[in-house]
C-alpha cells in the first residue's frame, strides 16, 4: 500500500491553505493521497477539500471530540484510519507541530519535519540552521512516514479536483486528561500570518504595546495579516503569536513590510520565502536592507502616519 494521508487544518469554516499545500507535496512524492477533515458539521470544509486538484477521497469524521484540534483527541483519531496509508502529512503550522509528533509518537516511529522538496517517496531536503543549510533525508522505507510539509515552500494545489466524499465514524476514543479552554489569537480577525497574502510586521523599535496600533490600522487598511520580531514580543508589545522568524512563523506572504525591525538572521529565516520585502529603517546599515527589495532610510513614525494618509 503506497497511499498519502493528507491532514485537513481548518477553524471550523474555511479550509486553511496549508491543506492545499500539504497536497502540492503530497503529489511530488508520487502517490494517491486522501484527506482527512476532523471536527463537526463538516460539509463545506470537506466540499472545499474536494477541490483541491489530485485528491482522491476526502474522508469527513464528524465527532464533538474533534471539534476543537485537540492534537490528543485528532492524532488518536488518524492513527486509527492509518493502516491504509504509507506516509501521513500535515502542515508546519501551529496545529500540525502539535499534531504530527504525537502521531509519529503514537506509531513509534521518527517525524521527518519541514519538508521543503521531495527527491523521491522517502527522500526529502529540509532546512536546518535557521535556513542557512539544506540538509537531505533519507527515512526508512519498511515504516510508515509522518511528516510535516514546510508551507512556505510550496505552492497551493490548483482546485479545480473533485474528490469523492466519504464520511466515516470516529474510530477513536476521546481523550479524558485534556480538554479545550479557549483560543485567543492575537491578529484578532486579520489574516493568519501563515496563509496571508500580505504581512506587516513591526520591531523592537515600536517602542509600546500602544505603538504597535500602527502596526494594527496600516495591516487593516491593505488586508494584511500582523507580525512582529522575537524582540518585540518578548518587550511585551503584542502577542508571541504574532512573532516571525526562526522560533515564530516561518511565513510566504507576496508582500511583507518591516518596520523597525533589524533583518536579525533568525527573523530573516521567517521571511526568506516571501515574495516583496519592504523595510523601513532608520539605520542605513542594517541588515534588512541586504534582502530587502524595497528599502527605506527613514523614520516609521513619520512613514506610517503617511502612508496611511496616502491609503484614505
Ligand atoms: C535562538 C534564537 C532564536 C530567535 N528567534 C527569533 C525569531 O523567531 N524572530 C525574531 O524576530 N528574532 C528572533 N531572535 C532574536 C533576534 O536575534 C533579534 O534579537 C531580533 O530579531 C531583533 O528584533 P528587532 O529587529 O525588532 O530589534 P533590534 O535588533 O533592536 O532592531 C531594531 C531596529 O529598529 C530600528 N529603528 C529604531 N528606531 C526606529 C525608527 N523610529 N524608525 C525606523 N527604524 C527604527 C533600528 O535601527 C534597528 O535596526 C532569536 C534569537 C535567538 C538567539
Amino acid at each position: 500500500m503506497t497511499k498519502t494521508l493528507i491532514i485537513a487544518e481548518h477553524d471550523g469554516h474555511t479550509l486553511n491553505p496549508s491543506t492545499a499545500k500539504c497536497a502540492s507535496c503530497a503529489t511530488a512524492i508520487g502517490q494517491p493521497f486522501d484527506i482527512v477533515v476532523m471536527g463537526s458539521s463538516l460539509g463545506e470544509i470537506a466540499a472545499q477539500a474536494a477541490l483541491i486538484d489530485g485528491t482522491s477521497t476526502v474522508i469527513s469524521v464528524d465527532a464533538e471530540a474533534l471539534t476543537k484540534p485537540l492534537a490528543c483527541n485528532h492524532a488518536a483519531e488518524v492513527v486509527a484510519m492509518a493502516d491504509g496509508y504509507s506516509h501521513i502529512l500535515g502542515p508546519s503550522t501551529t496545529y500540525g507541530r502539535d499534531l504530527m509528533p504525537r502521531i509519529a509518537a503514537l506509531l513509534g516511529v521518527n517525524q521527518v519535519s519541514d519538508i521543503s522538496n521531495v527527491e523521491g517517496a522517502y527522500h526529502f531536503k529540509r532546512p536546518i540552521y535557521a535556513g542557512n543549510a539544506i540538509v537531505d533525508v533519507q527515512a526508512p522505507e519498511d515504516v510508515k512516514l509522518v511528516a510535516t510539509v514546510r508551507v512556505a515552500s510550496w505552492k497551493s494545489a490548483s482546485d479545480n479536483g473533485s474528490a469523492t466524499l466519504e464520511d466515516r465514524a470516529a474510530a477513536a476514543p476521546a481523550s479524558g486528561h485534556t480538554r479545550y479552554v479557549g483560543l485567543e489569537a492575537g491578529g484578532g480577525e486579520r489574516p493568519d500570518l501563515q496563509s496571508a497574502s500580505r504581512v506587516v510586521s513591526g520591531g523592537r523599535a515600536m517602542a509600546s504595546a500602544e505603538n504597535f496600533d500602527l502596526i494594527y490600522s496600516l495591516a487593516d487598511m491593505i488586508g494584511a495579516g500582523a507580525g512582529a520580531s522575537r524582540a518585540a514580543v518578548d518587550a511585551g508589545y503584542c502577542p508571541n503569536d504574532m512573532q516571525v522568524g526562526q522560533t515564530g512563523k516561518i511565513i510566504s506572504p507576496d508582500l511583507y513590510i518591516a518596520f523597525g525591525i533589524s533583518g536579525a538572521i533568525q527573523h530573516i529565516t521567517g521571511i526568506k520565502d516571501a515574495g516583496t520585502i519592504v523595510a523601513v529603517n532608520k539605520d542605513a546599515d542594517a541588515p534588512i536592507f541586504e534582502v530587502a527589495d524595497i528599502g527605506l532610510v527613514a523614520d516609521l513614525f513619520k512613514v506610517i502616519p503617511e502612508m496611511k494618509q496616502l491609503l484614505e
